[in-house]
């Protein structure tokens, strides 16, 4: 790491108050002010291998051009390490850059291992961050990383049955996925779980037209149910007559490979990006929790995720 020019350490930094012993461990809201995030560059003058917390020392050129030493404070020693930091990861010399929060009494030592949001209710910090916004993530996580994830508009149909509802309740049909011999596309339904009232479900999936939550149509227009009964439903379901009682639209965000990103976000180890996307995210939803609370808690999980890290896209 140490060969790196310029590094992007954390989100936030906050001084430490200097009438408190460096050695100390101390509460963060007590000494670090969250509300006031300060970003510094500098180059590294010495590091302290310390605990309960590690020392990066800076010399930094202020705004007017003048010499200043700043102190950052990290981890411990131990955390450092098991996010796969050594003694060796950043060599004195090397230019970094540190965001935090400074400290309350305004001295130039700081910690740079802390996350501060800042949302219009509040301010918020936290040792670590987990950014699960579905299809909102890619403007939560900046453009550079944003790229592979695709936001879909998907639509979903219920379909009033021609004559009687026997044969489409519960007891008699099932929950389906149908690969349609032909067209590359499948149907997938649920049985009239609410009788004759509530119709049959159908939808299909797409994966060719993008959107964003802000500017997608979430309403479901009399033409697009129609062209959904022509091509997908009359032909497979005939039972199921041309009248929508309901359709809805919602969001897939998908990657390339229709697979998901878990991992830590590239410039941070405070910063976990989950998007267990792609259309079929929510039958893994308690393994995907385990495996996120194992990587804020010791920065690995016993999980293998290697499949779903951000390197992937990136070559
Ligand atoms: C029609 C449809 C059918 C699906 N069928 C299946 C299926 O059969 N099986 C399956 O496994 N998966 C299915 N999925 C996929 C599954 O729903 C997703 O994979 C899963 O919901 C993704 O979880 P998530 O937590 O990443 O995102 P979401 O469930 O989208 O949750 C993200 C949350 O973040 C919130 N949020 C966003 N921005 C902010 C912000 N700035 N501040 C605070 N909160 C914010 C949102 O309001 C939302 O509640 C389907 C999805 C759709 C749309």
């Amino acid at each position: 790491m140490s060969d790196r020019s310029r590094w992007v350490l954390g989100l936030a930094a906050a001084l430490l108050g200097a009438s408190v012993p460096a050695a100390a461990h101390h509460s963060f809201a007590a000494i670090f002010d969250s509300a006031k995030p300060v970003k510094v560059t500098g180059t590294v003058t010495r590091i302290e291998w310390m605990n309960p917390h590690t020392w990066i020392y800076l010399d930094v050129k202020n705004d007017k051009g003048a010499a200043e030493a700043w102190a950052f404070e990290l981890g411990s020693p131990n955390r450092l390490m098991r996010f796969g930091w050594n003694q060796d990861s950043l060599a004195t010399g090397t230019s970094v850059t540190i965001t935090g929060s400074r400290a309350r009494d305004g001295s130039l030592k700081a910690a740079a291992d802390k996350v501060t949001v800042t949302t219009d209710r509040g301010t918020y910090t936290a040792e670590k961050l987990i950014v699960s916004a579905g299809a909102w993530l890619p403007e939560l996580i900046g453009e550079t990383y944003a790229t592979p994830f695709n936001v879909l508009r998907q639509l979903l149909f219920w379909f009033d049955v021609k004559g009687p509802v026997t044969p489409f309740l519960p007891a008699n049909c099932p929950i389906f996925i149908w690969e349609l011999q032909g067209p590359q596309q499948a149907i997938y339904g649920f049985p009239a779980i609410d009788g004759a009232e509530g119709g049959v479900k159908v939808a299909t999936q797409q994966y060719e037209r993008t959107t964003t939550p802000e500017t997608v149509n979430r309403e479901v227009s009399d033409e697009e149910a129609a062209a959904m009964h022509a091509k997908y439903v009359a032909p497979y379901l005939p039972d199921l007559s041309s009248r929508c009682i309901k359709a809805v639209s919602c969001l897939y965000t998908a990657t390339p490979d229709a697979e998901f990103v878990i991992d830590f976000h590239p410039e941070s180890k405070n910063i976990i990006v989950a998007s267990p996307c792609s259309g079929h995210g929510f039958k893994h939803s308690a393994a995907i929790g385990e495996a996120l609370a194992e990587l804020a808690e010791d920065g690995k999980s016993r999980f293998d995720l290697s499949a779903f890290r951000f390197a992937r896209f990136m070559k």
